[in-house]
């Protein structure tokens, strides 16, 4: 094989958890009961009217190339959640439609980092943002999660391009208050730094909470978001985000333009009855996701080894090992004998960063009777 220079792709990792996901996937081969409780992926089907919207686009026709930023209606219609919903004032020429949330954190970072540059972020944190900073030759700065304002506060800030906020947080579920991101803009202002914000989760929040969105009150916020978790509409892969800068929304046109150009047409007339359609959808399956979240809950606060954050949003929920079984040394090596004992896949914390050692995370984002069941073993541990 003919080498190659050193690349910085070579410096992200290739998916730290594949190994888990390979055990699970040959034990239900091999015909035993597992539970995909390793990755985030709704147990939900698409709505009905949203797939009908998209037979209906492919019915007509509606296969030729896009505009590389989506359908102007598509747009339009999310300017105007977005004005209504969050409180941004936005127009649809700042929209951006992409393919997943994914596919905007890419972009956004691309866009805003030059070499160096740095981008606050939580820890732990869902992998894909550090990674996603590090291939746009930026330094992710991880600052604990669970007191991100008080130490954002007394940092240095300089060579900061950006705050990277994520509300619900993956993998903890946190929730930030209204308060909470107030402290964050202000010093994002004093300091003229970017905001980042990461809201993926916006409608899997619980117990009455509000979602707030830093865009409403700051200009300089990138705004991003997916219709994978809002929608059920992971493997559709869409998602959108909304930039005011215009240099910033220039740049992200651009980079849209030279990869995907433009997501798939059929997904965009889904998207667009998604969001013009009845949301009641939306409010059962977070009401879902709440049952989910206190029957895990449920069973793991009295397990001999776990000690569960209850999650006020997003549908993991982030676990201390508050000690090991006899002959179990690390958290790698916990997530594989609670594979082997119970069948339940997880994520080891260390994935999400440095604040996930003696962590481990299980997404309840499958049916409500596996997670009984998966619960139930967890708790005979
Ligand atoms: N942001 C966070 C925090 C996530 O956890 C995810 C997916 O798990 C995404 C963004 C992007 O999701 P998608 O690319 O499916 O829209």
């Amino acid at each position: 094989m003919k080498k190659l220079k050193k690349n910085i792709v070579d410096d992200i990792s290739f998916g730290a958890i594949v190994k888990i996901r390979d055990d699970l996937l040959s034990m239900q081969r091999q015909g035993k009961k597992v539970y995909r409780m390793e990755s985030g992926d709704p147990s939900f089907d698409v709505p009905d009217h949203v797939k009908n919207a998209i037979i209906d686009a492919l019915k007509n026709n509606r296969t030729h190339y896009t505009d590389s930023t989506g359908i102007p209606e598509l747009r339009e219609a999310i300017a105007q959640k977005l004005q209504r919903k969050n409180g941004i004032n936005a127009t649809k020429d700042e929209v951006l439609v992409t393919n997943g949330g994914m596919n905007s954190l890419y972009v956004t970072f691309r866009a805003l980092l030059s070499k160096n540059e740095k981008v606050i972020i939580p820890d732990p944190m869902w992998t894909e943002i550090g990674e996603n900073i590090k291939l746009s030759l930026g330094i992710p700065l991880p600052v604990d999660v669970f007191s991100y304002v008080e130490n954002i506060e007394g940092m240095n800030l300089k060579n900061v391009k950006a705050i990277f906020i994520n509300s619900p947080h993956n993998p903890t579920g946190k929730v930030f208050s209204e308060n909470e991101i107030r402290k964050i803009v202000n010093i994002a202002s004093e300091n003229e730094i970017f905001i980042v914000s990461d809201e993926a989760y916006e409608d899997v929040i619980f117990d009455n909470l509000k979602h707030f969105s830093p865009g409403s009150i700051y200009e300089n916020t990138i705004s991003l978001y997916s219709m994978s978790k809002s929608y059920a509409m992971s493997g559709l892969r869409i998602g959108y985000a909304h930039v005011k800068n215009e240099i910033l929304k220039d740049r992200m046109k651009k980079l849209l333009r030279c990869t995907i150009n433009g997501v798939n047409s059929i997904t965009q007339y889904g998207a667009l009855a998604a969001l013009q359609g009845p949301q009641d959808y939306v409010s059962m399956m977070r009401d879902e996701y709440q049952k989910r979240r206190d029957i895990l809950y449920g069973y793991l606060k009295n397990s001999s080894y776990l000690d569960p954050y209850l999650p006020q949003g997003a549908f993991y929920m982030w676990n201390k090992i508050k000690e090991y079984p006899k002959g179990v040394k690390d958290t790698w090596e916990m997530s594989e004998y609670i594979l082997k004992k119970t069948g339940v896949g997880s994520t080891p914390g260390p994935v999400f960063g440095p604040g996930g050692e003696n962590h481990i995370r299980f997404a309840f984002s499958i049916e409500t009777e596996k997670v009984r069941e998966a619960g139930e073993l967890l708790s005979t541990l």
